[in-house]
């Protein structure tokens, strides 16, 4: 695990909402109980407790966003989130979340993206480059003759499956607004129970047609008809692919969409059943671009270098083999050539630091 640490990593699957510290999250709904809007204890257990299934999963989000809904709290938990994925040594973070309005908080999808940025730009623990257009940003690493550690943040606005077309597509809009401010995609999320394809359909195809990359949402639960149209879209990226069959799998394989890999999610959910039949295992043999994620760091009790832990232990990969997976998840990013540049050359420093 303390190897897992120490070794860069890229984080492109996780959600704002999902990656809380529990620590936080007790101390809101404490706050909330005081002026009387919830009761804590109702709470508490709700937020420490560790296994659920996928719909529990989906209940527990509409509780953190009852706790999340202010400007100052959005904040407050991407500044925090970002700490802690840099503090386990992920040096490029795609890091998704919903815009939400919220009218009597004042709050519309652009004052929640905004909140969010005010996050970012309030980390002080570690250097944040947000923007591959903004140079300010791009702050030499040496400060006081001292290396200061660095992270990369992009953001990945997403679509929830409750949502309507046209809210779908002000999602886009927005997006595309605030390209120079590190939105650098769209992701399709939310309960996989609800929603129609064809809905969000007129917004992400809008968003290629745009230029924006796409991640989505698939095969989380058994669904053939939409799985064969999400692949037959070509999204720049998938996650999950946990309920596929032979025809998706070849269709998936044929068309080399990556596959983000959430091991201790899929497990907690029980969407798979063990780690030993997880199809990590088949896709890494077969060469199939994947990179291994946390989802919900928060919700799931995990971290990064946790499911680089998972994997090196349950398929028997050897560090060499983790580091060189971890290194090729720069691939596959939806920042630009000069991040990739950047990356590859602190992959390649920390290979010869690391000792491999
Ligand atoms: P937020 O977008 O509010 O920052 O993050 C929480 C949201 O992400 C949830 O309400 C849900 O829409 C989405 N989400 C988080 N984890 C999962 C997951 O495992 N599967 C799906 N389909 N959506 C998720």
């Amino acid at each position: 695990m303390e190897w897992c640490v120490s070794m860069p990593k890229i984080e492109l699957h996780a959600h704002l909402n999902g990656s809380i510290r529990d620590s936080t999250l007790l101390e809101l709904a404490a706050e909330l109980s005081e002026k009387g809007a919830i009761v804590s204890s109702d709470v508490e257990h709700v937020i420490m407790k560790n296994d659920r299934s996928l719909s529990e999963v989906f209940k527990m989000f509409d509780l953190i966003h009852v706790l999340t809904t202010d400007h100052k709290t959005v904040t407050r938990i991407t500044k925090e989130v970002i700490e802690d994925f840099a503090a386990d040594n992920v040096v490029y973070l795609e890091l998704r979340t919903t815009p939400k309005r919220n009218d009597s908080k004042g709050m519309s999808k652009r004052s929640y993206m905004e909140a969010v940025l005010e996050g970012i730009r309030s980390v002080n623990a570690v250097e944040v480059d947000l923007s591959d257009v903004e140079t300010s940003a791009r702050a030499p690493l040496v400060c006081n003759g001292t290396e200061r550690k660095k992270i990369y943040v992009r953001l990945l606005l997403s679509i929830d499956r409750r949502e309507t077309t046209n809210a779908a597509i002000e999602t886009v809009e927005l997006a595309l607004e605030m390209k120079n401010l590190g939105v650098v995609g769209i992701d399709l999320s939310g309960n996989p129970g609800i929603g129609e394809w064809v809905t969000y359909l007129p917004a992400l195809e809008f968003a290629k047609n745009q230029g924006l990359p796409i991640t989505l949402h698939c095969g989380e639960v058994p669904n053939q008809k939409e799985i064969l149209a999400m692949l037959d879209f070509h999204p720049q990226r998938i996650g999950h692919a946990c309920c596929f069959q032979e025809e998706e799998w070849e269709v998936l394989k044929s068309l080399k969409i990556p596959v983000e890999i959430c091991l201790t999610s899929n497990i907690r959910t029980e969407t798979i059943a063990s780690v030993d039949v997880h199809h990590f295992a088949d896709l890494y043999k077969s060469n199939h671009p994947l990179v291994l994620c946390t989802d919900d760091a928060g919700v799931f009790s995990t971290s990064l270098s946790n499911e680089y832990s998972l994997a090196l232990t349950a398929f028997g990969l050897g560090r060499r083999e983790m580091f060189l997976l971890a290194q090729k998840a720069i691939e596959v990013i939806f920042a630009g050539d000069e991040v990739k540049g950047e990356l590859k050359e602190i992959f390649a420093t920390s290979f010869c630091k690391i000792g491999l």
